[in-house]
């Protein structure tokens, strides 16, 4: 009865902690029962009850030992509801209270018509987004949370660019419907736990709870304004462009209250107007001048991409035991015509932040592939080539058939292909990551998780991707064997990858020590600067030809395993992906 009732149950004990919550209080709150055990109910506060309310809750469950009345809570989300709430003591055989129980049921008619007139209160009818009177009160819910978490609270004022003269020339019907649409795409710019508000008008407001920085406001308003530059096709035949201003406030630093911070965004509006539309201001100076300079370096790494001042350099990645070159991985260089050849640091996470990382990774996918049949070409040994995929590339619907598309037109083989994901993106929406996994590996490639020990993967997800390679991070590497907790950490990530039937390569291998503690707990290949360093193709393929292995003078290949340890019969030099499963371990990852 208690999983069945549509009615929210929750126990509390006598603090007021919760230790039970049905189903159906999960699904009325919005919190999973984990989020919600051990909190006090109080978490659902909807700040439309004043104290006086909740002291008189208490004293008649202290003198009566129940409660009951309407009250209106907060959803996860931030959606207000009202329920009818009975609270009863629970006590034991011996008379003592040990636990309150909740009720949460629907209202009667009468009162839900209450409810509906409360809903239509908070939203705007045209749109269906809530209007600004909810904001504000989302807004100041925001800034106390914020207050209490250290989180900064954003709040983006955007007005449309010309809307008045589309509206008059049209008319209104057509203008409706087209603010409509605007609402639909701009709300798609939002996380869930963001606002998305009609404010009147042209003008919507924007309010982004947890802005860990500044810069993240800027890219939600540059995103907004993408999705604002697509045409809208609102009748057949008619095309209407579209841009917006927007100004951006930031909790607590430019103003202390709701109001305060509404003007400033508004203020800041009007400064992206005047300095030319079509873009976001902050209210900010400093801000505003740390904006504008990313927004020359997005200019640059424009530049640089139809220049192609990019390059590929190639690390070689080898087997534990005995050295040889068994693949590399592709690494992105600028070539800046002032600052020389950049790594990668300096500006992926700008070209991620502005969407320039889409046009780039297609770039290296490009290059990379073309720079294999080059090699092969030449008669180099085949080897596995490995390129890295930004999380954007990995959301694009089309990758799989781009990276089908560069493979066919260069020929390379797709076993001798892999991509390499970071932990962190493959896990940020991992349901669609084993689809994106499966596709990819429907067409042959290989598939490795980068950096992996930096993200908080679930094993349950771990267990269904369908991955041929770990990669352990670098910073698991540093100071081992010596320091004893990376130590651990390594070995435990490489046993993980063996339980899981995955082949482990370690990244950032630069001593013989690391060398041999690796090979100690069987992993299977290296990749670091004690091999090489990322290097031009053209190095590449000397090393390729002339070195039968990388390993280092004095670092001799490993003695062959004495039979008790060795699990995997004598390893033939990886150039097939083939290997046999470890014993213990069901042949789940066989069946794919
Ligand atoms: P990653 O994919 O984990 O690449 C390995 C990085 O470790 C490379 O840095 C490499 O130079 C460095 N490394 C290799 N061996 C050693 C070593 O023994 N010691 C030390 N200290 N470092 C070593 P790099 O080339 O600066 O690349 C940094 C990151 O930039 C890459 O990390 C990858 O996440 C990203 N990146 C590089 N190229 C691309 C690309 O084409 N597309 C995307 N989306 N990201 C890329
Ligand atoms: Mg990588
Ligand atoms: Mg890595």
């Amino acid at each position: 009865m208690f999983a069945a009732t549509s009615d929210g149950i929750v126990v509390t004990d006598l603090q007021g902690c919760i230790v039970e919550v049905n189903p159906a209080y999960c699904a009325l709150t919005g919190y999973s029962r984990e989020a919600l055990l051990g909190q006090n109910p109080r978490l659902l506060k909807s700040n439309r009850h004043d104290a006086e309310f909740y002291r008189r809750m208490w004293q008649a469950l202290l003198q009566e030992g129940r409660w009951q009345g309407e009250i209106w809570n907060r959803r996860r989300n931030g959606e207000l509801f009202v329920r009818w709430l009975t609270i009863d003591q629970v006590r034991d055989e011996r008379g003592s209270p040990t636990h309150y129980v909740g009720v949460l049921s629907q209202l009667c008619a009468a009162r839900r018509k209450d409810a509906d007139v409360e809903r239509t209160l908070h939203v705007d009818p045209l749109t269906g987004l809530p209007n600004g009177l909810l904001l504000r009160d989302r807004l100041r819910q925001a800034m106390v949370l914020g207050r209490r978490s250290g989180h900064k609270v954003a709040l983006l004022h955007l007005d449309l660019d010309g809307f008045r003269p589309i509206n008059e020339r049209y008319g209104h019907p057509f203008g409706d419907r087209l603010l409509v649409a605007v609402a639909e795409r701009l709300r798609t710019g939002l996380r869930a736990t963001d606002t998305a508000a009609r404010a009147g008008g042209d003008e919507f407001l924007f309010l982004l709870p947890e802005a860990g920085a500044a810069s993240d406001a800027g890219l939600v308003a540059r995103k907004l304004l993408d999705l604002l530059a697509e045409p809208f096709r609102i009748e057949a035949g008619r095309e209407v462009r579209l841009s917006a201003s927007i100004g951006i406030v930031l909790h607590p630093d430019d103003a202390e209250d709701v109001d305060e911070l509404l003007a400033h965004a508004e203020a800041a509006m009007q400064r992206a107007k005047g300095a030319g539309r079509n873009r976001y201001h902050f209210y900010s100076r400093s801000l505003q001048a740390r904006a504008s300079q990313e927004m020359e370096i997005e200019a640059e790494l424009r530049r640089a991409l139809e220049q192609e001042e990019f390059l590929l350099y190639y690390q070689p990645q080898v087997d534990a035991r005995r050295g040889q070159l068994t693949g590399v991985e592709a690494l992105v260089r600028w070539n800046h015509p002032r600052q020389g050849i950049l790594p990668p640091g300096r500006f992926i996470k700008i070209a991620e932040d502005t969407g320039l990382i889409a046009p780039l990774g297609e770039w290296v996918l490009r290059t990379a592939c073309r720079q294999a049949r080059r090699w092969r070409d030449q008669g180099l040994p085949p080897f596995r080539l490995a390129v890295n995929l930004a999380a954007v590339q990995f959301d694009d619907l089309r990758l799989v058939d781009r990276v089908a598309g560069w493979l066919i037109e260069s020929g390379v083989d797709p076993r001798q292909f892999e991509v390499e994901i970071t932990e962190g993106s493959a896990m940020r929406s991992p349901e669609r990551t084993v689809e994106r996994l499966m596709e990819l590996k429907a067409i042959g490639v290989r598939v490795a998780i980068d950096d992996f020990g930096t993200g908080y993967s679930s094993l349950g997800y771990l267990r269904r991707f369908p991955v041929d390679t770990l990669k352990v991070d670098r910073t698991f590497l540093r100071n081992v064997p010596d320091d004893e907790e990376n130590a651990t950490l390594c070995a435990a990530v490489i046993s993980l990858a063996r339980t899981l039937g995955m082949s482990v390569i370690a990244e950032g291998v630069e001593t013989a020590a690391q060398v041999e503690f690796l090979r100690e707990r069987e992993c299977d290949e290296l990749q670091g600067f004690l091999f090489g360093r990322p290097m031009p193709p053209d190095e590449l393929a000397r090393t390729a030809r002339t070195r039968t292995t990388l390993l280092p003078d004095g670092l001799p290949p490993a003695r062959s395993r004495t039979p008790a340890r060795q699990r995997r019969g004598s390893m033939p030099p990886r150039a097939t992906p083939a290997r046999t499963t470890p014993p213990g371990v069901s042949s789940r990852r066989k069946e794919r």
